[in-house]
């Protein structure tokens, strides 16, 4: 290492500097670990090394400390005993479906599933001809009459995407166990793992627990903070997750680890921000309902909602989303001039953050099938951050009494 009098450092000190930190950092949060390249003692070391076991380090995209310690998280978060992560809620879906099927094989969907997950199904399985077909989440019987011995993976979704029904999960998990060749694979994005264990759901007449696979869209609740994208595919089965692990390599679905940090930083708040959003949420359903503009309030824990009898056999708790439905004689064109003219609802997808958030949804195409329990007209979909409420209902209040007269 040369460093020739009257010139700068070598690039080279740059890289091979003799100085180590010493050991023995301790902090509250556990630090970010990067790396693309994992270094080897010696050739032994890196022939020797395992990555599938998580025994050792071998490659920044098989994981480093960091998403190590965000998995184990999850995993005991959700009640399971492995988990992945994946770029994103989409990525951890999709995943699923690749590792888990082939052509010839059937998959089955709950009509209310969130919609790029469906599309994914009905146009990219499709060109590997895997067919997909949509159930009525509350009616089990509409799921068993889709099962046949092609069918190999069924998806739940709890609560329904932006309609928020809330899955008769107990009666289609039962529906599900009566075919030992099915794994039932649920989005527990909404859950978020507090408002019910997935793993230890009881179909009941002595049938296994549980489903098979939990994905979580982490890019809401467990970040929280609307700046990261990132999902989690979680499972307690050793042989199902090597497959997916396995899928998950060669796909090559690497996360950032800054990204894994700012989850990590964001978990620990999550079941606290979960209530409070939850509580909000449930105030401000309350004012809606009392709104002659609004015909249907959609929110699982609200007794009229559909679903809530099956919300309400699992749960006390509910993420902080809930839609209004807007009567029939308001255009679409009225209901949009309704979310323009929010002020402290920003208009934008997703939702777990900070910041209220509104989107208008046209249900028509949306649904294969026509939802009898819906009313007909244009819906809008509200997230709920965590501004006071008082503040969003004056907001949702003024955006009524300008744009939809009573
Ligand atoms: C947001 C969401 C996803 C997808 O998550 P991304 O990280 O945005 O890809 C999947 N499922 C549900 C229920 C979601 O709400």
């Amino acid at each position: 290492m040369s460093h020739a009098p009257g010139k700068g450092p070598s690039a080279t000190t740059l890289i091979h500097h003799p100085y180590e930190a010493p050991g023995g950092f301790d902090a509250v949060v556990p630090g970010v670990h990067k790396g693309s390249t994992v270094l080897f003692r010696n050739v032994a070391d890196l022939h020797s090394r395992q990555w599938m076991d998580k025994s050792g380090y071998t490659y920044g995209l098989h994981g480093t400390p960091t998403s190590f310690t965000l998995e184990e998280r999850l995993a005991t978060l959700e009640g399971g005993l492995q988990c992945l992560l994946t770029p994103s809620g989409l990525s951890a879906i999709s995943l699923v479906d690749m590792a888990l099927l082939q052509s010839g094989d059937e998959v089955l969907l709950p009509d209310n599933a969130y919609g790029p997950g469906k599309d994914f199904a009905r146009v990219e399985l499709a060109r590997w001809g895997v067919t997909t077909r949509c159930y009525d989440s509350q009616d089990a019987a509409s799921l068993a009459a889709l099962i046949t011995p092609a069918t190999r993976l069924v998806w739940l979704e709890a609560a329904g995407s932006v309609t928020l029904e809330f899955p008769d999960l107990l009666g289609l998990l039962r529906v599900c166990r009566q075919h030992p060749q099915l794994v039932v694979a649920l989005d527990n994005t909404w859950g978020a793992g507090l408002a019910f264990n997935a793993f230890a759901l009881d179909p009941g007449e002595g049938l296994p627990q549980g489903v098979d696979v939990s994905i979580h869209a982490l890019t809401k609740y467990p970040s929280g903070g609307a700046d990261v994208l990132m999902g989690s595919v979680t499972t307690r089965s050793p042989e199902l997750h090597k497959r997916l692990k396995l899928c998950h390599m060669r796909l090559g679905l690497g996360v950032g680890m800054d990204d894994v940090a700012a989850v990590l930083r964001g978990l620990p708040s999550m079941p606290l921000r979960y209530a409070a959003q939850d509580r909000s949420a449930r105030e401000i359903a309350q004012w809606a309902l009392a709104q002659p503009q609004v015909a249907q309030v959609l929110h699982p824990a609200l007794a009229g909602s559909p679903g809530h009898s099956h919300w309400a056999g699992l749960c006390t708790q509910a993420a902080g989303l809930l839609s209004l439905q807007f009567d029939l004689r308001y255009s679409a064109e009225q209901v949009h001039a309704f979310v323009d003219a929010l002020q402290l609802f920003g208009i934008g997808y997703s939702w777990g953050g900070p910041m209220s958030l509104a989107v208008p949804y046209d249900l028509r195409s949306m649904r294969q099938h026509p939802a009898p329990s819906l009313h007909a007209g244009t819906l809008v979909r509200l997230c709920i951050g965590l501004e006071d409420t008082a503040d969003l209902i004056a907001d949702l209040q003024q955006a009524l009494n300008h744009c939809l007269p009573a």
